[in-house]
């Protein structure tokens, strides 16, 4: 059973996209927010792939936690991609959807991702998984639960992601998406007795579950990306651009002369994501370019958002939109 599911990309995720989609295309940062969003974009895609498989699993009970992010005693955070928890065992899981060919260099521990006769050295994902591995072992005895095995495996989602080694124990944590059911059906042959009962194994899933902390940073600080340089008014998707009027009581574009009555959302959306999670009428007359407070005010109690303080120091809670 799937507790808790990634159908929706994470926060972060969705804040590189507002960003990406409100700088302009000659801003010094632009190029690097468009990287990131693709590399976070494809690492969701890797974790997405990871339905299809999971699907196969045939013992009972599991939970299933995608995207988990808990706090460890240096109050310093670790994320999870994938996390299955059973009775017996305990599955980490990394996935990544790399494309090319890798080799792991076992002597100094990293892996290289070779290009056109050039390598480059990138961050080893099975490195990576065993640290997590390892944080939430340290986790789970903080918060006294009873020891389990924990195994943790890095999943390649790419089919055409080529990995060698020369190193045994290495290939063993490098698993193909496809191999991932057996793999998983194996762990129970290995852990035939299940280490905690049915009770302790709900308050592990509910207990995690509890403290998972949604990533949700102030991006345009840990960027540096000065608040002016986002780009205000209303998105119109056919034309991929901010061209959307007020008009007639609806959204209208001059250039695809379509108009519609809820384009404002995917912008207050985009608000919420970039500066805050309340907006007031001021900053919504700025942020949609409506100079009308009266269409603004209108436009806002439509939504139905939860409001703090009145008159003119009124705020919109705009939560819901996330
Ligand atoms: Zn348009």
């Amino acid at each position: 059973m799937i507790i808790k599911n990634n159908d929706q990309p994470s926060v972060y995720l969705r804040q590189l996209e507002a960003l990406n989609r409100r700088l302009a295309g000659h801003h010094p940062k632009k190029e690097k927010v468009a990287q990131m969003y693709r590399n976070h974009y494809s690492g969701y895609l890797g974790e997405r792939a990871l339905h299809y498989p999971l699907s196969f699993i045939r013992h009972k009970p599991y939970a299933i936690l995608f995207d988990v992010r808990l706090e460890d005693f240096n109050h310093t955070y670790f994320q999870i991609d994938c996390l299955l928890l059973t009775p017996h065992f305990i599955l980490v899981l990394e996935a990544k959807n790399l494309s090319g060919s890798f080799v792991y260099n076992a002597d100094f521990g990293f892996l290289e991702k070779v290009k056109d006769e050039k390598e480059s050295a990138m961050n080893d994902p099975v490195h990576q998984v065993f640290t997590q591995r390892n944080k939430l072992e340290e986790w789970l005895s903080t918060h006294k639960f009873p020891t389990l095995p924990l195994e943790a495996r890095f999943i390649s989602a790419n089919p055409n992601a080529i990995f060698r080694t020369s190193n045994k124990d290495y290939a063993t944590y490098v698993i193909r998406m496809e191999r991932l059911p057996s793999m998983i059906n194996s762990f129970w042959d290995e852990y035939p007795s299940p280490a905690i009962t049915t009770r302790q194994f709900k308050k592990l899933y509910s207990t995690i579950l509890q403290h998972h902390v949604t990533y949700f940073p102030s991006i345009l600080a840990q960027l540096h990306i000065d608040r002016k340089d986002i780009l205000r008014r209303v998105y119109c998707n056919k034309c991929d651009a901010f061209s959307y009027r007020r008009r007639n009581s609806l959204w209208f574009c001059p250039y695809c002369n379509t108009s519609s009555n809820t384009a404002h959302q995917s912008s207050l959306t985009d608000y919420a994501l970039l500066f805050h999670q309340h907006i007031s009428n001021a900053e919504a007359r700025s942020f949609l370019d409506v100079a009308s407070r009266d269409v603004i005010k209108r436009l806002l109690l439509k939504e139905n958002f939860p409001t703090t303080g009145t008159r003119k120091s009124t705020r919109y809670d705009l939560t819901s939109l996330l």
